[in-house]
């Protein structure tokens, strides 16, 4: 079975809604099994929503609309669908009840036009709306090419509400449906293409009916493999294979599996180990112990931050070499070691990170660019340090840094463990 998706309303077109009912309904259906194969958002006005029908009618067998569904004058979705089927707009007399005492329960007089509301296109089906006052609607037949038309408010709420009520059970019968089973391995600490590098030709190594995708973002890289099968049992099993022929080639990238972040997957590392974590944060300003913290239970394994943003703070908190700072400057290797483990001194912890660096967009020098960054480790067996590079604008840039503060404590704690141990590989 595929799926074709209508996003109704100016609002989407010009910005000002993100589009997240096409989002939210394109991952439900291909949870379900079904494919989606194209989507659409249009404009308010009747012709564009009828030859967009006639595209969707055409290609999929199911066509979701979303939107347009309400009262108000920019509000067409039914008269559009009712002309493109040649079929008239009944009014729905039990329908018509419902709002009228909806709004009397209210002590509110009824609009003129939530009349609208209960006017239905010909042949149509109503699928109760349990939390607001438009149903949604469904039709099947030889005008819609056989294609099931759904129709579904805007309201996101209520279009989900309706879907999982009424329009799940539906598709849940048939008997097209495919397997798919996703898969998210999450790596960091290295770039997209060193990944895609190392991994090789998905397609020679990864199981038939098995693909990959590579999805960046500023806490690294998602791997999601997808598996087409009959049945689950299979599709779990084309997963395993395909996960451990990954590990096999980037396990020192991977930090989980599924939608963890790197805070929490981290955090239990922390907790298993009973090993407490400090922060001295200069370039990052606070987001590592933000993304720490942002994590339940973090308690048990962080103990704090100090934000030394200037120079005599360094100094003066965290005993930073006053020297030091003079000779290398404060975005340098000794300076990020020193706070790492004056961080570590100061809050008594078992391990110290550090961040050092010019986040931009001004402050970047020839030898120091913007987006240069040291991050600090110390631990009871001494110090370390890694220097990157980022490319990216200031916000993102401080992003980068914070996860690759937290990915040095993994890829030390890795290393402390005899785990595979690999230095992170970053592209600028
Ligand atoms: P109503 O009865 O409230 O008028 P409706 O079915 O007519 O509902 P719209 O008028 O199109 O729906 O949109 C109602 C609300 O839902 C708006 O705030 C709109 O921004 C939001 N909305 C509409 N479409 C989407 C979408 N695709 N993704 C997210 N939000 C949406
Ligand atoms: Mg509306």
């Amino acid at each position: 079975m595929n799926a074709y998706l209508l996003s109704i309303g100016d609002e989407l077109l010009i910005g000002q809604t993100v589009n997240t009912n096409a989002a939210w309904l394109g991952e439900r259906l291909s949870q379900m099994g079904v494919d989606v194969v194209e989507g659409r958002t249009l404009t308010d006005r009747s012709a564009r929503i009828q030859s967009a029908l006639q595209d969707a009618c055409t290609t999929a067998n199911l066509v979701v609309l979303t939107g347009g569904l309400g009262p108000t004058h920019d509000d067409l979705t039914k008269k559009a669908v009712a002309d493109f089927l040649g079929v008239e707009l009944v009014r729905d007399d039990a329908l018509w009840n419902r709002i009228q005492t909806y709004y009397k329960k209210r002590n509110r007089t009824v609009p003129e036009r939530a009349a609208q509301i209960a006017d239905v296109p010909e042949g149509f089906e109503k699928l109760a709306n349990p939390i607001g006052t438009a149903p949604g609607l469904r039709f099947q037949g030889a005008a819609s090419h056989g294609a099931l038309i759904v129709v579904l408010p805007g309201v996101p709420s209520e279009m989900k509400a309706i879907f999982d009520a009424s329009v799940k059970p539906l598709l849940a019968e048939r008997t097209d449906l495919r397997s798919t089973s996703h898969r998210t391995l999450q790596t960091t600490g290295i770039g997209e293409s060193d990944l895609q590098a190392e991994i090789g030709d998905a397609d020679a190594l990864l199981p038939d009916r098995v693909s990959l995708a590579y999805l960046p973002s500023t806490s690294g890289v998602r791997l999601r493999l997808t598996a087409h099968a009959p049945d689950n049992d299979i599709a779990t099993q084309l997963l395993d294979t395909a996960e451990a022929r990954i590990r096999e080639r980037a396990a020192a990238h991977i930090f989980a599996v599924g939608e963890v972040s790197l805070a929490e997957a981290l955090g239990r590392r922390l907790s298993e180990s009973s090993l407490t974590v400090a922060t001295a944060e200069s370039a990052t300003g606070g987001l590592i112990s933000h993304r720490l913290t942002g994590v339940a239970g973090a308690s048990a394994y962080y103990r704090g931050s100090i934000i030394a943003y200037a120079n005599d703070v360094k100094v003066n908190q965290l005993q930073v070499d006053a020297d030091a700072l003079a000779s290398h400057g404060a975005v340098s290797e000794p300076v990020a070691r020193q706070m790492a483990a004056g961080v570590r001194r100061v809050l008594n912890t078992d391990i110290g990170v550090a961040t050092t660096g010019i986040a931009g967009p001004g402050g970047g020098s020839e030898a120091k660019p913007v987006g240069t960054v040291w991050v600090g480790y110390a631990d009871a067996h001494g110090t370390h340090a890694a220097h990157i590079r980022f490319v990216n604008d200031r916000s993102m840039n401080k992003e980068l840094f914070a996860t690759a503060a937290l990915d040095m404590i993994r890829r030390q704690l890795n290393r402390r463990m005899g785990k595979v141990a690999a230095s992170p590989r970053y592209e600028s």
